[in-house]
């Protein structure tokens, strides 16, 4: 049997791990912290179970993206609890956004009536971005939209000023800069238009899921066992040295870790100067501050639906400052327990301003929280190893996509990337991504046959 070991016990990590089991191969995952999940693993504390870099995914309905690549992982039941829409302030003004491409389309054009025809473009283009054939990912139509500008497709095609404001209001979604590729915003926010919710018992529960699914499959994880170095020779890595100076031979490798860190497992030999500069010099997306609330009990009701604060000046194109607020993990009762601000960059100020600035929406809502945890890039930087706490991983250039979006092959025969750092991010981004790092190693063939596609 052909072995295989896997660096990173992230979301790409283990799914790669279930599809490579599936694919015949005895797989070991070696995770460096003491438990699996990397950006999807919460945390508990005071009783309360926080989620992290998980509050929400899109395409979960059935025959979506997500669904057909979590159900043909073996992840069939998981307890979505599905969310009503999301909520955008702008300019003083409150946009609530219900899902569904149509619902979204009318709702919007109630506000800006002379951007119906508009508006109907944007919503016909997204839902032909999200239904494009999985196994045609990191090709074709999708490498074209690569190399188009999402700044410039907005401008041009939604007249309004303030209208484009709210398209880009979930300012946490993406990593908005001048750079970013229309294949990135399209999929990544029609994924969440077409319907979102969020996961009963949150991020811990897609762990376990995929754990026990990965471990049914005679995978083997090993938390607590970060790799050090990767041992090449003849152009192949050959083996794995653990940070407790451990070795482990393997026929395939995949790193679900940032690919610079990758290279710099590898001995200056193994690879060339040019490839490890190119993957080096690359940009990072930026990180977030996260203020965790947790609530007083029967405090603040529960919201099926996620806020936003557009910019007040500026534009989320130029980094202007933007929040959302999200009730992230759904709770038993009526009750939230715990949510989630998340602010793009690092913030300085702590949490009062946008406590304020969202009960000045929500009545009530600082006076309800007990306790406030504050997490920085640097958080992520030293708990995941994210470079720069990096949340979404290499940044993508629509001016440069043959060299920003990455392929799963490196010079070495057999190591492989996932990750989020290749193509896109997110949950769904993450697992097309795992897909595409499988089809490489098992061949598409066996990745649609998986999936029934
Ligand atoms: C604040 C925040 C909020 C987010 N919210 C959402 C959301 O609501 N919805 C959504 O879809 N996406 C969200 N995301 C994005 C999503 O969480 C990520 O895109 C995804 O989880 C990344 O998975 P990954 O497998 O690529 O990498 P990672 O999760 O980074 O996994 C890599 C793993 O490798 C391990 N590792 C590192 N070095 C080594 C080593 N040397 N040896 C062994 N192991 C190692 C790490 O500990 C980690 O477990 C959010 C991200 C952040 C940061």
């Amino acid at each position: 049997m052909k072995q295989a070991i896997i660096i990173g016990a992230g979301l790409g990590g283990l799914e790669c791990g279930i599809l490579l089991s599936k694919a015949g191969y005895r797989v070991t995952v070696l995770e460096r912290n003491a438990a699996p999940g990397g950006c999807i693993a919460g945390y508990r504390r005071g009783g309360a179970y926080f989620d992290t870099g998980f509050h929400y995914a899109g395409s979960v309905g059935p025959g979506e993206t997500l669904d057909v690549i979590l159900k043909g992982l073996g992840l069939d039941d998981l307890p979505w609890k599905p969310l009503e829409g999301e909520e955008v302030i702008a300019e003083g003004r409150r946009f609530f956004l219900p899902f569904g491409f149509d619902a979204y389309a009318d709702a919007l054009s109630e506000a800006f009536p002379h951007c119906q025809a508009s508006l109907l473009s944007y919503t016909k283009f997204l839902s032909e971005v999200v239904q494009m054939p999985l196994s045609h990912f990191g090709e074709g139509r999708a490498m074209d939209l690569f190399s188009r500008s999402a700044c410039e497709y907005l401008e041009r095609t939604i007249p309004d000023p303030l209208l484009r404001k709210v398209l880009c209001g979930a300012s946490t979604r993406l990593p908005y800069a001048p750079e970013l590729p229309l294949y990135s915003f399209a999929q990544i926010n029609a994924s969440f238009l077409r319907g979102a919710a969020r996961l009963a018992g949150g991020g811990e529960t897609l762990v376990r899921a995929l754990v026990s699914t990965f471990e049914a499959e005679g995978g083997t994880l090993l938390c607590g066992a970060g790799v050090s170095a990767l041992e090449a020779e003849g152009g192949r890595v050959k083996r794995a040295v653990l940070s407790d100076g451990r070795t482990m031979e393997a026929d395939v490798f995949v790193s679900d870790i940032h690919p610079a860190l990758t290279n710099a497992l590898l001995s200056p030999q193994a690879l060339r100067p040019a490839y490890r500069k190119r993957i080096a010099s690359l940009r990072q997306t930026g990180g977030f501050t996260g203020f965790s609330l947790r609530f007083r009990e029967g405090a603040f009701p529960y919201l099926r639906r996620n806020l936003f604060l557009a910019p007040e000046r500026g534009t989320v194109w130029d980094g202007a400052a933007s929040a959302g607020l999200f009730f992230a993990v759904p709770p038993e009762g009526d009750f939230a327990v715990t949510a989630d601000i998340l602010v793009p960059g690092a913030e300085s100020g702590g949490a009062g301003r946008w406590l304020s600035a969202f009960d000045a929406v929500l009545p009530g809502v600082a006076e309800a929280v007990e306790e406030v945890i504050v997490s920085t890039p640097q958080t992520w930087e030293r708990y995941l190893g994210l470079p720069q706490g990096s949340a979404y991983g290499i940044a993508k250039d629509f001016s440069h996509p043959l060299s920003t979006v990455l392929s799963p092959r490196t010079p070495l025969e057999n190591l492989f990337l996932t990750g989020q750092n290749l193509n896109l991010h997110g949950v769904l981004g993450v697992s097309m991504t795992a897909l595409y790092t499988c089809a490489e190693i098992s061949g598409m063939p066996f990745v649609k046959k998986q999936l029934g596609i």
